[in-house]
């Protein structure tokens, strides 16, 4: 579980859904994934408006219908309609989609033109009027974060164990302001699952590269990692890596594997 600066705790992994919805065909597997993730305990969900024009959040939209409560549902506005205005009409847009009337968090995607104080100033009105409960970003580094007024619960940044930039400097001061981080694409969008050594790893320690890595991700207890998988399957061999404690000669051999860094790393984004 991770505990949200509000106080509101959640579990530590939940369920990305970038890409879903694009395609009729795999529709029924998509909502299918997401059902049975959310009967396993991955009940955070996130989406965002930008997600295929909207057609991720319409899916989800259908998976949660009739289980609106026990989701924590994460979506987010563009940078480009996070102004004063375009930010609630997004988010109302957003609820439409999603067939419910409110987000538990709604994060900036990332950093754009307008400026923070505006964006933050609408997600208070939206908090005011009920629509969220909640409010995050998403690819700030900490430099952006000093801007931010109070108020913040979460960063979601690419943290994986190839990308491992965060740990130089964004994770340690999260956890010191007791804000969790959101890693997405925890298993660099399925390219991480076949890297020879987390693959050698993973056969010794008796689990799938998958749960290696998601449980790696989820070490620290202050990060919620979010994969996306799109068949049941899928989701049952992730749902299990909630379960997997590393061992200390484990994280050792991924340290060798994958080096963390050693100076500051710009942000990266996918
Ligand atoms: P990801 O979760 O690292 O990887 C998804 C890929 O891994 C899919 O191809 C999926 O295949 C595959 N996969 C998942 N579980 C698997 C398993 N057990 N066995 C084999 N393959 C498996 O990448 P992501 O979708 O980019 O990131 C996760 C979520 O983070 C996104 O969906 C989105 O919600 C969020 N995100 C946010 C941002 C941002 O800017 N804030 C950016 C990127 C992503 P199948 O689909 O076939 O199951």
């Amino acid at each position: 579980m991770i505990t949200f600066p509000n106080g509101t705790t959640v579990p530590a992994l939940g369920q990305g859904t970038w890409n879903m919805g694009d395609s009729a065909g795999a529709r029924e597997s998509e909502i299918e994934a997401l059902r049975t993730g959310i009967d396993l305990g991955l009940t955070v969900i996130d989406t965002a408006e930008m997600y295929g024009n909207g057609r991720s959040e319409e899916l989800v939209g259908e998976a949660i219908a009739a289980r609106r409560d026990e989701v924590f549902l994460v979506s987010k506005v563009l940078p480009s309609n996070a102004s004063a205005t375009g930010t609630i009409e997004a988010c109302h847009a957003s609820l439409r989609r999603l067939g419910t009337d409110r987000l538990d968090l709604y994060l900036l995607h990332w950093r754009g033109r307008h400026p923070l104080d505006e964006t933050v100033a609408a997600f208070e009105r939206l908090v005011a009027e009920g629509s969220i409960r909640a409010w995050g970003v998403s690819n700030l580094d900490p430099d952006d974060l000093d801007e931010l007024p109070a108020g913040c619960q979460t960063d979601q940044v690419l943290y994986n164990l190839t990308r491992r930039g965060p740990e130089f400097d964004l994770l340690p001061r999260a956890a010191s302001d007791g804000m969790p981080v959101m890693a997405y694409s925890p298993v660099e969008q399925g390219r991480l699952i076949d890297t020879p050594a987390l693959a050698q790893i993973s056969r010794e320690v008796g689990a799938t590269p998958t749960q290696v890595a998601l449980a790696w991700t989820m070490r620290s207890g202050n990060v919620l990692a979010i994969p996306k998988a799109s068949t049941a399957e899928h989701v049952r061999e992730n749902a299990a890596a909630a379960g997997i404690r590393l061992a200390d000669d484990v994280l050792e051999r991924l340290d060798r594997a994958f080096p963390p860094p050693t100076r500051p790393v710009p942000l990266e984004m996918i």
